[in-house]
């Protein structure tokens, strides 16, 4: 007990503070993990459940704001 298993900071990039095996679930859309799939899916599901889709290109964004500067910003002709 008194480990912290994770860290909340926002600054703080490490998933697990040394725990790999503990939380090997991670969220791609924040620096927290999961000890499972479920925790992680529920997670996903009551944060960072509206995904907005760009109808061209078929990007996801977290955030309709993300999304409108993406087409604004006309990223989706833009070749690499
Ligand atoms: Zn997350
Ligand atoms: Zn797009």
């Amino acid at each position: 007990m008194g480990n912290a298993l994770f860290c909340l900071a926002s600054t703080c990039m490490v998933l697990d503070h040394g725990n790999a095996n503990a939380r090997n679930h991670p969220c791609h859309e924040c620096p927290q993990s999961f000890r499972t799939e479920k925790r992680l899916k529920d997670h996903i599901k009551n944060n960072h459940k509206g995904t907005f889709k760009c109808n061209k290109c078929f990007r996801t964004f977290k955030l309709r704001d993300d999304k409108k500067a993406h087409e604004d910003k006309n990223e989706c002709s833009k070749k690499k």
